[in-house]
This record gives structure tokens, C-alpha cells and sequence, in this order.
């Protein structure tokens, strides 16, 4: 087996937090790495475990340093892969898991080239399933809830791009799907039909809209 670079990524809420962990529950050849961010945590979320938490200054002198595989800003905050992160786990003889957005997913992918890099979008399987799990998770603000909408209707037009999509909708379905794709060295393309992923983009982009001009 060689281990490869597995680029998890979706609109907020869209499952990617809970298909990673369930995946690396599942599987001992899967490893994560845990980015850095300036954002707070969350209720629940340990420093070096969910994330390193890191201050502006702090962040940007790694940075400069040359620390990071890629960074990029969502939503107004910070967020990056430790070059450490995927090396000290691609060196225990593991794949890697990033849970990353689009714009650090584009940057793996020319920093690690296919086959190096496998690169899977999950979108929920309805805007009603969506709502229910975006909102009931309710850790951000209105201000941040709006700011992740306005950056999911950007992500899910571009979904159509990705080489392998897999629509959430049942837990452990989904991540057999995602596990199915590794076990396949990304070679072979993972698409719901056509029409399906188009009718899903239109309804989850119109729900980002309504959800925003209402947040
Ligand atoms: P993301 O990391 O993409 O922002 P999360 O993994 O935090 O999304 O999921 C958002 C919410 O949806 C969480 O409360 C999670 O428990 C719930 N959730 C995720 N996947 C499913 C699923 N397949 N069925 C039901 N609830 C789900
Ligand atoms: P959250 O604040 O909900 O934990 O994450 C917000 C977004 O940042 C999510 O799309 C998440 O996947 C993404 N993210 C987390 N870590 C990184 C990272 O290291 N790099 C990039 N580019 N995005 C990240």
C-alpha cells in the first residue's frame, strides 16, 4: 500500500468533521492531521487535538516560515496543514486525512499530484438535511453563519469539478463510499448520476441563499 493524501472537503456542515472521525475510528491505516487556525474553539475542542490553536502573529510566523502546505482564510479566520502534521503521519506508513476547504484542497492538489493525492467532496443529501444539521449544530453566530453560507455557495457550484462525490446522507453509507474510494487508489471516478448531483447543487445553492438573506 502506498499511503496517500486524502482531501476531505465540503460546505460547512456538510458532514466532513463527523465522516473523518468515523473513518479513522474504522480504520488503522488512516491517520489525521490536525491544522492550525486562529479561530476559537469551540465547546469541547482541545488545543492540538481539534486543532492547534494558534494567535494571528503566531500563525503568520509559521507561515513565513515555510510551515504550511497550504493556508487559506475562510470566513475572516485563518487555516492551515502543517507540513509536520502530514509527514509525521504519511512517515508511520498511514494515509492522511486533511478535512480542508476548497481553496487549501486546490493547493494539496498541485503540491501532491494524483495519484499522490485523493480528493473526495461531500454534499448533504438535501437542502432540508442540511438546515436541520447546519443550524443544529448551533456553534456559530449569525455573522459567522452568514459568512459560511455566502463561502458553501461558492463551494457547491464548484462541486461538479471534483473527481469523487459522495452525498451524505446515510452515516455509515457514506463512509463506506469514502472508504471504498481509498481502497481504489482514487483511480477510479466515484459520481452520484449526472442529474442527481445537478438538481442537489440548485436546491442546496438556492437554500444558502434563502438561509443567508434570513440569517
Ligand atoms: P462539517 O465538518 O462539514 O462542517 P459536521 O461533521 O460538523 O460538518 O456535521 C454537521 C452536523 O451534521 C453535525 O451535528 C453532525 O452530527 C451532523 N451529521 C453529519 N453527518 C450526518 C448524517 N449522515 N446524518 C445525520 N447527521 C449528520
Ligand atoms: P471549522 O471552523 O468549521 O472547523 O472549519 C471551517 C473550514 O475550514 C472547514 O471547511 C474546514 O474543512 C476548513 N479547514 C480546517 N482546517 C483547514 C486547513 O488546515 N486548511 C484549510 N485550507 N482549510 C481548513
Amino acid at each position: 500500500m502506498t499511503s496517500r493524501v486524502v482531501v476531505l472537503s465540503a460546505p460547512s456542515g456538510g458532514g466532513k468533521t463527523t465522516i473523518t472521525k468515523a473513518l479513522l475510528a474504522r480504520r488503522p491505516d488512516v491517520g489525521f492531521s490536525v491544522s492550525a487556525t486562529t479561530r476559537r474553539p469551540r465547546p469541547g475542542e482541545q488545543n492540538h487535538v481539534a486543532y492547534h490553536f494558534l494567535t494571528r502573529d503566531e500563525f503568520a510566523r509559521r507561515r513565513d516560515a515555510g510551515a504550511f502546505v497550504e493556508w487559506a482564510e475562510y470566513a475572516g479566520e485563518w487555516y492551515g496543514t502543517l507540513k509536520s502534521e502530514v509527514d509525521r503521519v504519511l512517515h508511520s506508513g498511514k494515509h492522511v486525512v486533511l478535512d480542508i476547504e476548497i481553496q487549501g484542497a486546490r493547493q494539496v492538489e498541485q503540491r501532491y499530484p494524483a495519484p499522490q493525492s485523493i480528493g473526495i467532496f461531500i454534499l448533504p443529501p438535501s437542502a432540508a438535511a442540511w438546515t436541520e444539521r447546519l443550524l443544529g449544530r448551533g456553534t456559530e453566530s449569525p455573522v459567522a453563519l452568514a459568512r459560511r453560507l455566502e463561502q458553501a455557495i461558492a463551494e457547491i457550484r464548484q462541486s461538479r469539478t471534483w473527481r469523487h462525490i459522495v452525498i451524505n446522507d446515510d452515516l455509515d453509507r457514506a463512509v463506506e463510499e469514502v472508504s471504498k474510494i481509498i481502497d481504489a487508489d482514487g483511480a477510479i471516478p466515484h459520481r452520484p448520476h449526472g442529474e442527481r448531483v445537478n438538481n442537489l447543487v440548485e436546491e442546496l445553492v438556492r437554500e444558502a441563499d434563502r438561509l443567508r438573506h434570513g440569517a
